[in-house]
């Protein structure tokens, strides 16, 4: 297939030219000013279009998918911990495997239509866990997009709830890898984990030679029952227990110090940075100055990178930061760098040799778009309505703003059933 006529950029660094891409398999084979088209070739004439790299959800929870309008608790949570309780972890429970599936393609839908072709998935559903992330992988993949998967460990449900988790991550390291999606340990959070399930998750981590996916001083209540457990600070307490490795996604960090920061990204973590969530639960400011290795996750809300950048900006200049832009842009930025190192593919390109991961958007800018303000153009123009088509690892999964992959109606139909379904039970338990 051969992409003409386009205004391609890419973000790292800045990049935009007006170019054709040939796509060939998996991947883009060349690229070039104008390619003439090969016999046989499919042409697809972009019209001046702009051409991104996919976008990439960096934390996400597939399974909130059936939440949107579910009804709220009678009474209003009054904490962070309160949130959990009366809502995600009723929803969680009351969760099976239609309900997972269907959650699945629902978010992966909504991603393909917001030109989002990686998400790394942080899924509980205590009530059906043992082949839970082989499902999420089906529905995913059934979209077409990447992901890398991890099933949330806890004590919450008590200790064969939690055998269980460590179990379903080690089953789906093991035999779970497939070219579009990879596995990780999860685990939900410090303040939820006693020493010995540390050290269960740790010994997955050095098993599978994979990394851990674990929310991280979300809510200060995380740091308060930390000091009580163990005496240290929540970074501290993970790298005695072997938990801090290359590639470990710390998710939020709100009420992580400093130093502790550096500490963790010195010893090859991330940060994931979920702005708009951390506005909804009223968690406070991530300082943000010390977020080096980072990249931009929606903590389930949806898969709106551009959207999420644009909040990250807005609230780091809230918050007083004066270089918010540039921050911001590397945050997105920070997305590709995660992708590219876990898939070991040179994701957030888009030259020859690079796998066909792209978004084409509808976007006709009333000011010059040149590499010096891609920048302005991206957390002040773009937005999802803009995706007109998201191809992942060569594939059209959306095209001209039709799924090709799936039939969106039908599914939707599906999940608004099974949401009444999993209410219902929300309602009971
Ligand atoms: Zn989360």
């Amino acid at each position: 297939m051969l992409l003409k006529n386009a205004t391609v950029a890419t973000l790292d660094p800045p990049r935009v030219e007006k170019a054709s891409l040939r796509i060939d398999g998996e991947t883009i084979v060349a690229r070039g000013p104008s390619l003439a088209p090969a016999a046989g070739e499919e042409v697809l004439d972009l019209e001046g279009a702009l051409v991104l790299p996919g976008f990439v959800n960096a934390h996400t929870h597939l399974y909130s998918a059936l939440a949107r309008g579910m009804p709220g608790p009678a009474e209003p949570p009054k904490s962070f911990v309160e949130i959990l309780e009366k809502v995600w972890w009723r929803l969680d429970r009351a969760l099976d495997e239609e309900s997972v599936y269907l959650s699945g393609l629902v978010g992966a839908i909504e991603a393909a239509r917001s030109g989002t072709t990686v998400l790394f998935d942080h899924h509980a559903s205590p009530s059906f866990i043992e082949g839970s992330l082989a499902t999420l992988r089906r529905a995913v993949e059934e979209v077409g997009l990447r992901s890398v998967l991890c099933y949330e460990t806890t004590d919450r449900n008590g200790l064969g709830g939690r055998d269980a988790g460590v179990a379903e991550n080690r089953a789906f390291l093991a035999t779970g890898r497939s070219a579009l999606t990879l596995g990780m340990v999860g685990a939900h959070a410090s303040f939820t984990l006693a020493d010995e399930s540390l050290d269960l998750l740790a010994e997955a981590v050095r098993d599978s030679n994979a990394s851990l996916h674990v929310h991280v001083a979300e809510d200060r209540a995380d740091v308060v029952d930390c000091r009580a457990r163990s005496g240290t600070g929540l970074v501290e307490r993970l790298e005695r227990h072997g938990l801090l490795v290359r590639r470990t996604l710390l998710v939020h960090g709100v009420h992580l110090s400093g130093p502790e920061l550096l500490d963790a990204q010195a010893a090859g973590a991330w940060v994931i940075h979920c702005p708009r969530s951390n506005m909804n639960n009223a968690v406070g400011y991530a300082p943000t100055a010390a977020f080096e290795r980072v990249a931009l996750g929606t903590d389930g809300l949806d898969s709106d990178m551009l959207a999420e950048a644009r909040v990250a900006f807005l609230k780091m200049r809230d918050a007083g930061r004066v270089d918010a832009f540039a921050a911001a842009f590397d945050m997105l930025v920070g997305g590709h760098r995660l992708a590219a190192a876990a898939f070991g593919l040179p994701l957030g390109r888009l030259d020859a040799g690079a796998p066909a991961d792209l978004v084409v958007l509808d976007y006709r800018p009333p000011t010059p778009l040149t590499e010096e303000n891609l920048a302005g153009h991206v957390l002040f123009g773009l937005d999802r309505s803009h995706v007109r088509s998201t191809m992942v690892a060569g594939r059209l999964v959306l095209r001209n703003r039709k799924l090709t992959t799936v039939d969106e109606a039908a599914v939707l139909a599906s999940a608004r059933t099974a949401a009444e379904g999993v209410w219902k039970r929300m309602r009971d338990l």
